[in-house]
């Protein structure tokens, strides 16, 4: 037997109280202030099944801002609204063994981004959403998702003020590099977009919601949700998603907030959030939790 069918309450909620321990591991991030002031303890875990099932655990209901746990939907996004050939003149499909802000990398590239995962990919993404500035554009974004997923995203303004207050010299560093080399129109707005879509905020249910979207969905095609499905195994997980394709086996995304997300194709998704990370800067609970679900439900892709 496999699926969501074999999960129990009792089993979810001993699951979540052994992650708080396992977090304890980890180191909350602290280059953006407003981060470093999280709760350590806080644990989510949200289980949407494609036929309507679902499972909560810990903090359903607490809000936190999605950072790059939001990149898969800017790349869904834009391969509904401009299609494949335009993204991927802006992005590659080649997963890259190096930290998710690498400059080194991008360089070595000639400043073509390797994918839609990391900090170069999304920037270069960033720059092909459509509005006037950084707010239109992540308001764009961000009403189109909660029309297609009914869920309740909204701009983190506090968060948006601390991303800002420290200005991400790396960010602006791989923003100059992609513009030299003819893979962004503006530094500016660039930059502001993927500050702005880094902020936008909601709950392990929102972004389980999100999750659908890419497991089962007729809001967005087929081949669209392969394509990021495929990516997010990858290169989602940035170094370590090769290891986590063998260990656990099912797309996953991650955010320096401690957002997680797996899609199970057909099936369903699974959101977590706990802020303590491991040295990828990968949710040190939320993998933990994963792995436990996948296996014990038999969700790996592989069988
Ligand atoms: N806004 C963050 C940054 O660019 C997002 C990175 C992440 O979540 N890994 O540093």
């Amino acid at each position: 037997m496999t699926g969501f069918t074999l999960l129990t309450q009792t089993q979810l909620d001993r699951w979540v109280a052994e992650a708080k321990t396992i977090a304890h591991t980890g180191r909350i991030p602290d280059y953006i202030p407003r981060l470093a002031e999280v709760n350590r303890d806080r644990v989510a875990v949200r289980i949407q099944a494609t036929n309507g099932q679902s499972f909560s655990a810990g903090e359903p209901s607490y809000r936190f801002a999605f950072m790059s746990v939001i990149k898969p939907f800017v790349l869904l996004f834009l391969l509904e609204k401009l299609g494949k050939q335009t993204v991927f003149c802006r992005v590659g499909k080649r997963p890259s063994d190096q930290v998710f802000h690498s400059l080194a990398q991008l360089a070595e590239d000639d400043g073509f981004p390797r994918n839609p995962m990391i900090n170069s990919g999304a920037i270069a993404l960033a720059d092909l959403l459509p509005g006037r500035n950084g707010s239109d554009r992540c308001e764009a974004l961000r009403h189109w998702l909660n029309q297609a997923s009914g869920a309740q995203l909204m701009l983190d303004e506090a968060m948006l003020a601390s991303v800002r207050s420290v200005g991400n010299e790396t960010n602006r560093a791989i923003a100059q590099l992609l513009k030299q080399s003819g893979y962004l129109n503006s530094i500016g707005i660039a930059l502001d977009t993927y500050n702005h879509i880094c902020c936008l905020s909601g709950t392990v249910v929102d972004l389980a919601g999100l999750g659908l979207l890419l497991a089962a969905s007729k809001t967005t095609t087929a081949a669209d949700q392969r394509t990021v499905n495929a990516l997010m195994l990858t290169c989602g997980l940035y170094e370590a998603s090769g290891e986590f394709a063998v260990q656990v086996g099912v797309p996953t995304k991650s955010g320096v907030s401690g957002a997680l997300l797996a899609v199970i194709p057909k099936q369903g998704a699974i959101a977590c959030y706990s802020p303590a990370l491991d040295d990828t800067g990968n949710s040190v609970a939320g993998l933990w939790l994963l792995e436990q679900l996948v296996r014990s439900l038999n969700l790996s892709l592989f069988g």
